[in-house]
């Protein structure tokens, strides 16, 4: 047994993901067929925001009511790209003005370029940057961009920045090379003091081709016996409403890797919602699993397969009302995990 291991119950209703945006430059897709896997953060519901797009006050206004109340401890910025949000070193810095401790951005890193500098000055706490491949041939086969070069320069300059956090977010995909591509991508990561890499399982949505999710999903669990010679578990932190765990190992190399086991979908003490869910087997994510995710039309989404379960916020902050807001979603929660 490994006696220094350190067990957490994260509540993920302390943290809070803006969905500041719902376009990307990027369009990540299976190297061989071209087809679309990113799943799209931001854009909620169907619905288009041409129309509805929540301004830098509108986010602040939101955290700001709902930190004493659901004793917010992290901010995470994300979108589809939230470095295409005009005004985001400004809503940054408006966060910590509010006394977010935490403050994390994770971003596709291809306009990090001259701009992780300010990033830093405006109190950015954490700076994650997305790369599922590690050599300029296969990252432009899955984001469809000439991005690796500048991106990987970029996270060099930025970790001599004095980030609180730098992460790596990498999502796995099965392809030629993959065994290599992760060797020379964990070495660099430790030569470039990168914190934590974060390995993340591909999620399947409606409209891909069976065989195509078949041939490009490769588990974490792949890595197994990399890990036991290379590796030990340090932490779980256990995300009791969404039924996920989050493993955090260390290599002997310093480095950090996290990994996400979902063993407990049909747990008694998970939300009736979930236990007699039809896709509670298909389901990667849970229920609230990021926190309390929001997007640019200022709509809360609490499952990423049943985009049903929301409830839209955008007339009380465009009111100004922070006692409804509160209010509105005290009650969702409390309806959605009983
Ligand atoms: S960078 Fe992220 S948001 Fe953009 S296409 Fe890729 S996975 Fe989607
Ligand atoms: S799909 Fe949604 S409701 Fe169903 S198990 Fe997953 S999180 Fe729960």
């Amino acid at each position: 047994m490994n006696k220094n291991l350190v067990i957490k119950n994260v509540d993920s209703l302390e943290e809070i993901r803006l969905l500041v945006n719902n376009v990307c430059n990027y369009s990540c897709s299976f190297p061989e067929t071209g087809i679309k896997w990113c799943h799209g953060d931001g854009i909620c519901c169907g619905v288009s925001s041409i129309y509805k797009s929540a301004s830098i006050n509108d986010f602040l206004f939101l955290v700001g009511s709902l930190k004493k109340a659901f004793g917010i401890k992290k901010v995470k910025i994300g979108a589809m790209e939230p470095l295409l949000f005009a005004g985001i070193t400004e809503l940054i810095s408006g966060l910590k003005n509010l006394g977010c401790a935490e403050v994390s951005l994770t971003t596709n890193g291809y306009f990090l370029q001259n701009q992780s500098k300010q990033l830093r000055e405006s109190g950015l706490d954490t700076l994650t940057v997305s790369m599922h491949a590690f050599s300029e041939n296969m990252y432009r086969k899955i984001t469809r961009v000439d991005g690796f070069d500048r991106v990987k320069k970029s996270v060099e300059e930025a970790s001599r920045l004095g980030f609180r956090k730098i992460k790596i977010n990498r999502v796995l995909l099965n392809f030629d090379g993959l065994w290599d591509d992760l060797m020379t991508f964990f070495d660099w990561a430790v030569v470039n003091k990168i914190t934590a890499v974060k390995l993340y399982q591909l999620i399947w949505s409606e409209g891909m081709k069976g065989e195509d999710y078949f041939k490009n999903y490769s588990p974490w669990q792949a890595l197994s016996v990399f890990l036991r010679r290379n590796a030990y578990l340090k932490e779980i932190r256990r995300y009791k409403m969404a039924g996920r765990d989050r493993l955090i190992w260390e290599l002997k190399n310093g480095l950090e890797l996290e990994t996400d086991v979902f063993y407990h979908k049909f747990d008694d003490k998970l939300p009736d919602l979930c236990r007699k869910c039809n896709l509670a087997p298909f389901c990667q994510e849970g229920l609230m699993s990021y926190g309390i995710e929001i997007g640019p039309e200022l709509i809360v989404s609490g499952c990423l397969l049943r985009r049903k379960i929301s409830l839209d916020l955008w007339d009380l902050v465009k009111k100004r009302d922070a006692e409804g807001l509160v209010k509105s979603l005290e009650a969702f929660i409390g309806k959605i995990r009983k």
